[in-house]
């Protein structure tokens, strides 16, 4: 077997990825037949591909490096763990240091009566954990038909069978025989696409509301929870109207329902605060965490819980774990992250810094004539492709066309920045600086322009009817 290094030419390792590696969310043949791009290394904000090309990442890997690539700390700290302790088990009446440790941090970073953690390897896995648990709650308190659990289209929770299943995502849904029994959607807070000419505070309230309905139609005696990412991440980064939380919240309280907040992206600092739900002023039973937990340098996800599901919890066995809930590699390297986001400020860069320059810079965009609408929020941040501005209207071109175009020339600029159907969206790591966001919506832009005379030329400037 030849050793395959970053020194192979990049056809090379295009070919071995395209004979032996599967991809996910990819179709695998068109893949194959472009080459995948393959990177390299990476500091603080930036990517090097095999090309030797230079790439801000607007995405943070996957919405998780929240401090950055290369920080030395945490390879030092994964390498500590693992000449002391590479790997014990938190089953059987074992616990270990890293898992007391980071427990015990999240617990005082969280805010309310959250002070309880079960951890699991990915945020899908603890979206899992969830479902049982929330359903084992009922159960221990005499109520097992207590166990639908309420959620929204376009939300994404993960992918595996539970977490995809809490997602509303169509794609998803249409492999492999989802959603699994009792997990009912409704419909999502998202004025620009779905709000019509209601104005976004009434739309808000509207979505909110189909909560209680939903409740009322299938009886408050057997609804578990209603899960809801605070601000839907990958569902194309959208921002609910002011009006729509506090009447969640609301609705939550007058009903005998426990709230989750899947806070795997709004976790850890994107929005300003510690948690989404600060920003947002949600008062959840149970958040999901994971990606920016870690920075995404080692895998780690977990649900915390608050004292009374707690409590209900551990009078009985819950017959639930994995082999790695907190892997002390994994909370060891998860905590020198939280430490370096207390010591450098990390939060109060993006509250007080970055994502005010965000923000501003952002909204610029909106003036280009392809995007009809530029919000963002701490710094998630997405962009509305439309042919007719003014009607916010789609495209005739099947969604996603554009997006896909406007993404390959952000590519082209070395810049990364993904599209959800026509809709492209950002969340740079948290470290940011205004210089890079400049750089950042100067690379947008041209490929925004780039975008437009593409789609121009092709014929897509068409608007649905
Ligand atoms: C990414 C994500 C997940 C799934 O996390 P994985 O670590 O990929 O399993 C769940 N919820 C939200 C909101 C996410 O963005």
């Amino acid at each position: 077997m030849t050793r395959i290094t970053n020194h192979m030419p990049t056809a090379a390792l295009q070919a071995l990825d395209a004979a032996h590696h599967m991809h996910p969310f990819t179709a695998a043949a068109e893949l194959a037949a472009k080459g995948a791009r393959v990177i390299t290394r990476a500091s603080g904000v930036r990517l090097t591909d095999s090309e030797g090309n230079e790439i801000l990442d607007g995405m943070a890997g996957l919405w998780c490096v929240n401090i950055g690539y290369g920080r030395e700390e945490l390879a030092e700290a994964a390498a500590r763990q693992m000449r002391e302790l590479p790997y014990y088990n938190t089953f059987f009446q074992t616990t270990h240091v890293p898992a007391i440790a980071l427990a015990a941090r999240i617990a005082e970073l969280a805010p309310g009566d959250l002070n309880h953690v079960f951890f699991a390897g990915s945020g899908s896995e603890a979206n899992d954990t969830n479902i049982r648990m929330v359903r084992q709650y009922w159960a221990a308190l005499g109520k097992p038909e207590k166990r639908v659990i309420i959620s929204r289209k376009n939300a994404y929770h993960g992918s595996t069978m539970g977490g995809a299943s809490l997602g509303g995502m169509a794609a998803m849904h249409s492999q492999g025989g989802l959603p699994i029994a009792d997990i009912v959607h409704i419909d999502q807070p998202h004025w620009y696409a779905e709000g019509s000419d209601m104005t976004p505070e009434d739309f808000g309230r509207a979505r909110a509301r189909q909560l209680e309905e939903k409740i009322a139609e299938l009886g408050e005696d057997r609804i578990a929870a209603f899960i809801a990412e605070p601000v839907q991440g990958a569902g194309g980064v959208i921002i609910p109207p002011e009006s729509y939380w506090p009447e969640i919240q609301r609705i939550c309280d007058a009903h005998d329902i426990l709230l989750i907040a899947d806070e795997v992206i709004t976790g850890f600092g994107r929005t300003g605060n510690w948690f989404g739900s600060q920003t947002l002023g949600i008062r959840p039973d149970i958040m999901t965490i994971a990606k920016g937990l870690s920075s995404g340098y080692a895998p780690i996800g977990g649900s915390i819980v608050s004292d009374g599901v707690a409590e209900v919890l551990g009078r009985d066995e819950f017959y639930h774990g994995y082999t790695y809930s907190g892997h002390p590699v994994s909370a060891a390297v998860a905590l020198e992250n939280l430490r370096i986001m207390d010591e450098e400020r990390i939060i109060e860069h993006v509250r007080d810094v970055a994502a005010p320059h965000l923000a501003a810079a952002w909204a610029s965009l909106a003036d280009h004539p392809l995007v009809g609408e530029a919000r963002s929020l701490g710094l998630m941040a997405s962009l509305a492709l439309s042919p007719d501005k003014a009607r916010r209207a789609p495209f005739a071109a099947p969604a996603g066309t554009v997006g896909h175009i406007c993404r390959e020339r952000c590519f082209a600029n070395n810049l990364v920045m993904r599209h959800v159907g026509d809709r492209m969206v950002i969340a740079p790591p948290l470290v940011i600086t205004p210089a890079d966001i400049d750089l950042l919506i100067e690379r947008a832009r041209k490929a925004l322009d780039e975008t437009w005379a593409a789609a121009r030329d092709k014929g897509l400037l068409e608007a649905a009817a």
